[in-house]
């Protein structure tokens, strides 16, 4: 009879354990946040139509239920912004932003096992949504952890801001670009903006202190037309191949320098050839006994705050696009590398600067670790924060988890958004509690 005794204490400890998660989180509330990250991923906020006000009225109500301040900003006519606030004990202090935006990519429903927007649960816990992973996830687990956080009678030292921002996937500007530049922006005093990151398949989470910037080129060439059968210098798609033949060799050796894992994908300027444009049309294909007079290439280049930007356009210059070949050029886009203070776009991502150290911090007591500090290799909203001198680090807690945004299929498992809960529940305890100087204080008392 004894001897059964542990087993039964223990068979009761294993069930108290089960029940209430380390974060606080009992089964019941576990479940009650999946359904509301479930309602959310629900809702058809894909491009080129997202369905904005109804995004926006449930995270009002979301924010009305946890007790939040809430406005809905439309800095661009039917492109609602939802500011969201949990006011500090000391609003003195710079405030924490934490971004994330309401719209996702398109999808080809066909390619998908389950409807993307049915937010379907498969038998091994995996939740299939089209902003599952970008980034309908971060923005509910913001709000689910201020929830518990509040349930637990925490109040926070400085001010928080939620944002909830249209179009970060058509570019942002009439999301955070037009947001930066408002005035209510520029009363919120904030010292750090957490926003996106990726998934990492391995066990650490990713963080990014920086983008690369995109810079859209065309190169046109123009050179004599002339007879199909000729062979004869000079001619317009000659001189573009031979810039092409030259970019292609650039590509190779900055593609190398990742393969041979010298450098990671956002440390090396990436280049692609995204169209070519050339011949003269006919009713059914092209003229084939004929060399035209002009041809042209679309590049998206993506330069990483790491580069030479005056050397990088010297070489498009002298290089791939230069006058004596009839060659010219024209950037479609070009972000600069730089903030406006002409330093690099960059957060200070090392132990000098407090918010990286109170971030790694937070993770760790969470029971999570951080991955060496990347720069996305593509871009985000975070740019027009940095652009500004603002600490921005782009976060989203999903380890152990394919990289699957803008991909079909998109998932993220019920355990991993359950976990990143805990993980900003540990995050906001640590970095609104902070009171020392952090390095945006510094730096504005130098200017
Ligand atoms: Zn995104």
């Amino acid at each position: 009879m004894n001897q059964f005794l542990p087993h039964l204490s223990l068979l009761i400890l294993v069930t108290v354990f089960t029940a209430v998660k380390p974060s606080g989180l009992t089964s019941s509330e576990a479940t009650a946040a999946v359904s509301r990250f479930q309602e959310y991923l629900r809702i058809d906020t894909a491009q080129p139509s997202p369905d904005y006000a109804k995004a926006a009225a449930f995270i009002t109500s979301q924010a009305e239920s946890i007790g939040l301040e809430s406005q809905t900003l439309e800095l661009v006519a039917g492109k609602p912004l939802v500011l969201l606030k949990w006011p500090g004990k000391q609003s003195s202090l710079p405030s924490l932003l934490l971004n994330s935006h309401t719209d996702v990519v398109p999808f080809e429903t066909d390619k998908w096992a389950h409807h993307p927007f049915s937010a379907a649960i498969d038998s091994s816990g995996r939740i299939y949504a089209r902003g599952s992973q970008d980034m309908k996830c971060v923005g509910m687990q913001y709000l689910e952890a201020i929830r518990l956080l509040k349930k637990t009678g925490f109040s926070p030292d400085r001010d928080i801001y939620i944002t909830f921002v249209p179009d970060e996937e058509i570019g942002g500007h009439a999301g955070v670009e037009a947001f930066v530049k408002s005035e209510i922006f520029k009363k919120l005093n904030i010292g750090l903006v957490l926003d996106e990151g990726l998934a990492s398949p391995g066990p650490e989470y990713r963080l990014f202190y920086g983008e690369r910037s995109p810079w859209w080129t065309v190169i046109r060439s123009k050179g004599a037309p002339g007879h199909g059968a000729k062979l004869y210098d000079g001619s317009a798609m000659e001189n573009l191949l031979k810039s092409i033949e030259a970019i292609k060799r650039f590509r190779t050796a900055q593609f190398d320098l990742v393969k041979a894992g010298v450098k990671a994908e956002g440390d090396v300027v990436s280049i692609n050839f995204v169209y070519l444009k050339a011949g003269t049309p006919t009713p059914t294909g092209f003229v084939m006994n004929l060399q035209p007079s002009e041809a042209e290439v679309g590049l998206d280049i993506r330069v990483p705050p790491s580069a030479d930007p005056e050397a990088l356009e010297r070489r498009l210059a002298e290089e791939w696009a230069p006058s004596s070949r009839n060659l010219t050029y024209e950037f479609k886009q070009k972000v600069p590398v730089v903030d406006i203070y002409g330093k690099p776009a960059v957060t200070v991502a090392d132990s000098s600067n407090p918010w990286w150290s109170l971030l790694g911090e937070a993770v760790k007591k969470a029971g999570g670790k951080l991955g060496k500090p990347e720069i996305f290799p593509a871009s985000t909203d975070a740019r027009y924060f940095r652009e500004l001198g603002i600490p921005a680090f782009g976060f989203s807690p999903m380890a152990n988890t394919p990289i699957l945004l803008h991909d079909h299929n998109e998932f993220l498992s019920k355990d991993e958004y359950l976990k990143g809960i805990e993980i900003y529940e540990s995050i906001i305890k640590e970095l609104t509690s902070y009171h020392g100087s952090t390095i945006d204080e510094e730096s504005k008392a130098e200017l």
